[in-house]
């Protein structure tokens, strides 16, 4: 499909090819950039960023070309989200959170004609979703809702405490999870998808952090109407295990290696500045790169071998359910945040005072900010010691026991 897109605004000027995933990618990542400091200084939503992205037409990139969309997977979604987090952690962030709700949505809508008429519009008017699974005081107990789906006169309501959506202002839409029904378990869990016209946000608490300041990751009341045709007819316990959890843990780890990949930039462009000036004589905090540059090469190839185990099983809801695939994809969320961390740590110990300055061009401070909301962003203790409960019930798989 040769489709080409001209585009006559400054933050869209790009003469790209549909095809030219990379080139889009770099065309709103470059304006991305441009934007980042003063996105993390003002904790201000990226709009240039998204006026780009939606230019490019990144939005819709894994809806079907059926709905309006290129039908791309979530590889091609990882090398976006590898690209603007380079460029701006909190654009990266969104971007990945967008993406796992549409995989949610295309994985799991069936037949629904009005979660097919969302995509549709979607693809049509590059319309951005944000997440909620968050709810209350119970923080990152994303398998257990407290809040209930109301049906009444063939139509469907919701309240919610959610404490921290993302762009929550800022989207066009927010796909949540909810207890099924108000006699329902709290982990009998719905997913439902409503556009901005189906519900109203009222502020319920601020987000002032230490980094992700541009993901204005606010706390709302959400009150939501619509039709039942807007949840996803398959129970949120299979849409979490087969599609939330590893499109989750890939996309974010993918924003996570972006931002250790530019801070080890940083370290590396530092390097050779003070090598020029100190005759050839490599800084002191050189191992320190050497340590950046190969703890990256492992995150990147970290990342890649479970993206390749989840594309082998994606289809195979038997061995995407299996406690092999499980503590792989589970335990990848922790190896990639704890390393991407250490990443830019050691670029920071590489460039010395000068990445340690916020009015450096080295400066790794807003990187080192950014990064530190990976262990936390369900908490890592939290999803090693859901791990351990579920590993002791299962046996040992095959592959650990020959
Ligand atoms: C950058 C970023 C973006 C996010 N975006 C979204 C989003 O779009 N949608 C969404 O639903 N969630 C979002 N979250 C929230 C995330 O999903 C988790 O809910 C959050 O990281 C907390 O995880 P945790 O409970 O495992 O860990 P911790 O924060 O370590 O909390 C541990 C426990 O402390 C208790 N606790 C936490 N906060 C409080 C409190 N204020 N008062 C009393 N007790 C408390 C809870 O019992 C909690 O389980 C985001 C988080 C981050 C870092």
């Amino acid at each position: 499909m040769k489709a080409t897109l001209t585009i006559d605004d400054p933050v869209r000027a790009a003469d790209v090819t549909l095809s030219d995933l990379r080139a889009r990618a770099r065309a709103a990542a470059a304006v991305a950039g441009q934007y980042a400091s003063a996105v993390d200084s003002a904790a201000r939503f990226p709009a240039e960023a998204f006026a780009a992205i939606k230019a490019q037409r990144l939005l819709s990139i894994m809806v079907p070309e059926t709905l309006g969309g290129e039908g791309r997977g979530i590889g091609e979604a990882s090398d976006v989200c590898y690209e603007l987090g380079q460029a701006c952690a909190s654009s990266g962030m969104i971007y990945a959170m967008h993406n796992i709700k549409i995989a949610c949505l295309v994985r799991h809508m069936g037949r629904s004609a009005a979660l097919e008429r969302l995509l549709r519009r979607l693809s049509a008017e590059q319309l951005l979703l944000a997440s909620s699974t968050t709810e209350g005081q119970s923080g990152g107990n994303v398998r257990s809702s407290e809040a209930p789906v109301q049906h009444h006169d063939g139509g469907i309501t919701l309240e919610r405490r959610a404490s921290v959506i993302s762009y929550g202002a800022h989207a066009d839409g927010i796909v949540t999870t909810a207890r099924r029904s108000a006699e329902a378990a709290p982990s009998d869990q719905v997913l439902v998808a409503f556009l901005k016209s189906d519900y109203a946000l009222s502020p319920l608490q601020g987000w002032s952090t230490l980094g992700m300041r541009g993901t204005c990751s606010e706390g709302y009341i959400l009150k939501a109407s619509g039709t039942p045709d807007q949840i996803l007819p398959e129970p949120y316990e299979t849409i979490h295990a087969q599609t939330m959890v590893p499109y989750a843990h890939l996309l974010w780890g993918s924003v996570w290696t972006g931002i250790a990949a530019s801070a080890t930039g940083r370290a590396q462009a530092f390097m050779r500045q003070a090598m020029r000036q100190g005759n050839g004589q490599l800084p002191p905090g050189a191992p320190h790169f050497t340590k950046a540059l190969s703890s990256l090469r492992a995150l990147r190839g970290m990342l890649a071998t479970a993206m390749r185990a989840y594309e082998r099983v994606k289809g195979d809801s038997k061995a995407l359910a299996s406690l092999e695939f499980q503590s792989m994809i589970t335990l990848t969320k922790v190896e990639a945040s704890e390393l991407a961390v250490s990443i830019v740590m050691s670029a920071l110990r590489a460039c010395g005072l000068s990445g340690y300055r916020t009015d450096s061009e080295f400066s790794v401070e807003r990187h080192l900010r950014d990064v530190l909301s990976s262990p936390l962003m369900i908490n890592n203790e939290r999803i090693l010691s859901n791990l351990a409960s579920s590993a002791l019930l299962t046996p040992l798989p095959a592959s650990l026991r020959e």
